[in-house]
């Protein structure tokens, strides 16, 4: 029989539940038992939501307090060493000392490292290994949700992260040997998980082998035959689940893994499901992903319905049906918005929606569309009405966007030529200093910004009070002796949210939160119409911070591509497409920034990085694209003009040549926390333009050395000429406090004088 089954569902709940306990755990406020109560609601609530739309394998084992692979490492007693665990159960606080660097108990110590879960906006916990390093069945907790969903009648399907992956996202931390070394001691423990698990009477177990869509090098790629044949002889059934991608020249090894089924993406790459089932034994599952676990629209399900027919053809009933990836990324439940706009509603699913559209596309399978008639045209007219609404196209825009010329992604001259023009009338000393744009948001500001969005105050006092704000901010950079000011973006509650309200194609959910890392949640705009800007966003603020000063005030906005990827995009044109009308709207906000005489702007690109498909060979695609957004909005403006942006990380080895060709005459970059290491881009790359890489790290509370800024300045001005350097800290400094950051950047400035003499 046809199989709907899930790859996991959210658990931070649908009003942030989970969030609420974690945090009052750790504030002590509730006690251990307290949060495992509120753990095990959960987790019987969202078994129940998939149990009634009629899933017939449910995920068990997406449940975490933190994150799945550190759940993964505790199962496997991966705990290093600096966390003082000594065999036996790994303890919740444990795993918080693992995750957080402290617990309500046990000693701190330095928290592991954190990382992005492949291109989502998900981090995970890095596992840590060290030569020699021993592994056992350390915890209970995937065995205990077993039972407990088993005792509630669900129809459970384990799922544990694969050992090829698990090795893969952690890291040496210790001497030097290769991660696949530590195989053998680790699938002993991978074999007793699976026995165990067998003898809880499971028939089904999902192990997530995600790496297969990325390349993978030989020895990997071999590594995966020998450890699932080794894994072989459990008697359970193994469902091996990939997504996020393509398995491309990891498709024949795939399917022909001695497991039982395998699960493909196949909204990212609905291509591939030809060659899968070409290479598929005759005997084998495919369960297919048709439902978006990375988006929130509505599905498609007469498209669905088409290929899932076809596939069935092939496959009768050994063909399963599911999301694409676990639904982790995507809002808990569309019902409880009440503010969107009923037609743009009705067009989005949310993870409860989403379980909901399998089970009729598995009734529709089954029985025949006639006989879900009802339940299709409601889908239906929803996505007639999306493709037909005034709401997502503008006439305006498109022309628009069809006449973008190339003249207009080029500033008129090359930077050599600017620059001078900009020295010009600029005049600033050798090391000029600035900040990346915020300044400490402070409980007045917060609450400042909230009174306005509950009407406490008027819009008027709101402005005065933001105008004060700002008066201050000024007159600190003043006294510090920084050399280009910044407004201190007082106003602003998040870089992309505070632009996208200001924006038309934008939309904001109420209760649409997606788990960023433990307890911290997002909640991404929705990108559903073409991008227009009805009036300007950040102009008046900037003009009124350059009205108290001589000194030039640079104008802060947030870019095209971070903006796109910080969001949930659209997904009836190309995300290039949706870029470039962002890119537009900017465009004409860098235009009348410079036209109110500001005439430094900077454009935040704080996610360009984050974009770079999984693949490496389309990453050059999204670069393009990616520069083309950027140079377009950046562009308009005349030589003078000085363009800057800031990007929050130091990877940028192998994307130098796309960052030279954004041709921003300044970028600020991250790099103290790697004492500079990205200046080793600088040996081979030679960067063209002024370049200020940040010499503190503003994530820590820690304030720097006059010397150690000097110390890490000249050792840039040995990769990079001296005229060509700026003197900044990493990042915004709105997380911090103003002590802090007043002695911080006066030690900058003092460092910046004594470089200059
Ligand atoms: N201009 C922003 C700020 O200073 C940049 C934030 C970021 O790069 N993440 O806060
Ligand atoms: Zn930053």
């Amino acid at each position: 029989m046809i199989h709907i089954h899930n790859l996991g569902f959210p658990r931070i709940g649908a009003r942030r539940e989970l969030k609420k306990a974690l945090e009052a755990y750790w504030r002590g406020d509730i006690d251990a038992a307290t949060l495992e109560d509120c753990g095990s609601e959960l987790r019987a609530r969202h078994w129940k939501i998939q149990a009634e739309a009629g899933l017939d394998l449910i995920p068990v084992g997406d449940f975490s307090f933190y994150d799945q692979v550190l759940d993964m490492s505790a199962l496997l007693g991966a705990v290093p060493p600096r966390f003082n665990w000594h065999g036996g159960k790994v303890e919740l606080d444990t795993m918080f000392r693992m995750a957080r660097g402290r617990a309500p108990s046990g000693e701190p110590a330095a928290a592991c490292e954190m990382t992005k879960w492949f291109d989502s906006n998900y981090h995970y916990m890095v596992p840590e290994f060290y030569a020699g390093q021993d592994f056992s069945l350390a915890s209970s907790k995937l065995f205990d949700e077993v039972a407990e969903a088993q005792a509630l009648g669900v129809p459970v399907k384990p799922m544990i992260l694969g050992p090829l992956s698990w090795l893969w996202l952690g890291k040496v931390r210790e001497g030097a040997f290769d991660k696949l070394e530590l195989l053998s001691a680790l699938l002993p423990v991978y074999a007793d998980i699976l026995h165990r698990l067998k003898q809880q009477g499971v028939e089904w177990v999902q192990i997530d082998e995600p790496i297969l869509v990325l390349d993978l090098p030989a020895e990997w790629r071999q590594a995966f035959e020998s450890v699932y044949h080794r894994l072989q002889g459990s008697g359970l059934k193994v469902l091996l689940a990939s997504y996020f991608g393509a398995l491309g020249e990891n498709t024949r090894l795939a399917c022909q893994l001695p497991v039982d089924g395998l699960h493909i993406d196949a909204i990212r790459a609905a291509q591939q499901i030809g060659d899968v089932l070409n290479w598929l034994p005759a005997w084998k599952i495919l369960s297919l992903g048709v439902i978006d676990g990375r988006n929130i629209w509505r599905t498609d399900l007469d498209a669905a319905l088409d290929y899932l027919d076809q596939a069935r053809q092939h496959l009768g009933d050994r063909l399963w049906i599911a999301p694409s990836c676990s639904l982790l990324h995507v809002p808990v439940d569309l019902e409880q918005e009440t503010r969107l706009e009923p037609e743009l509603k009705s067009w989005l699913a949310f993870a409860y929606q989403k379980t909901g559209e399998l089970a009729i596309l598995k009734q529709a399978l089954v029985a025949g569309r006639d006989a879900l008639n009802n339940e299709l045209e409601t889908a239906r007219a929803a996505i007639r009405s999306r493709r037909e609404s005034p709401l997502t196209c503008r006439d305006d825009v498109r022309t628009r966007l069809a006449q973008i010329d190339e003249g207009m992604t080029q500033r008129h001259s090359r930077y050599s030529l600017r620059a001078e023009k900009q020295r010009a009338w600029l005049k600033l000393p050798l090391y000029p200093t600035t900040t990346i744009g915020s300044f400490p948001q402070t409980d007045e500001i917060r609450h400042c910004r909230r009174a306005l969005r509950n009407g406490e105050i008027s819009e008027a006092d709101y402005v005065e009070q933001m105008q004060t704000q700002i008066t201050t901010v000024i007159e600190k950079q003043q006294q510090l002796g920084l050399d280009v000011l910044v407004h201190g973006e007082p106003e602003r509650n998040d870089m992309v949210e505070y632009f996208g309200e200001q924006l038309d194609g934008f939309a904001f959910t109420e209760y649409g939160w997606v788990q960023s890392y433990g307890s911290r949640c997002v909640k991404p705009p929705l990108i559903y119409g073409d991008i227009a800007r009805p009036q300007p966003m950040t102009v008046s603020w900037a003009s009124y911070a350059q009205s108290l000063s001589h000194k030039p005030v640079k104008g802060m906005l947030t870019g095209p591509v971070t903006i796109l990827n910080w969001s949930f995009v659209r997904d009836d044109q190309p995300r290039a497409d949706t870029c470039l009308q962002i890119a537009l709207a900017l465009r004409k906000e860098v235009q009348e920034l410079e036209a109110a005489g500001i005439r430094i702007i900077q454009i935040d690109e704080a996610a360009l990085r984050e974009g770079l498909p999984l693949r490496r060979n389309e990453w050059q695609t999204y670069l393009n694209w990616a520069v083309r957004a950027f140079r377009l909005t950046a562009s308009g403006v005349a030589d003078e003009t000085q363009i800057h942006t800031h990007m929050c990380y130091s990877e940028f080895n192998d994307i130098m040549p796309a960052i030279a060709a954004m041709d921003a005459d300044v970028i600020t970059i991250e790099t103290s926390r790697s004492n500079m290491e990205l200046l080793d881009a600088f040996e081979h790359f030679d960067y063209p333009n002024e370049i200020g890489p940040g010499v503190y790290d503003i994530h820590s509370p820690n304030v720097p050395e006059r010397e150690q800024i000097v110390e890490l300045m000249q050792k840039a001005a040995r990769h990079i000429p001296a005229e060509r350097l700026w003197v900044n800290p990493d990042c915004g400094l709105k997380t911090r406090g103003w002590p802090e950051v007043e002695k911080a950047l006066a030690n900058m400035v003092a460092a910046a004088q004594s470089l200059r003499t």
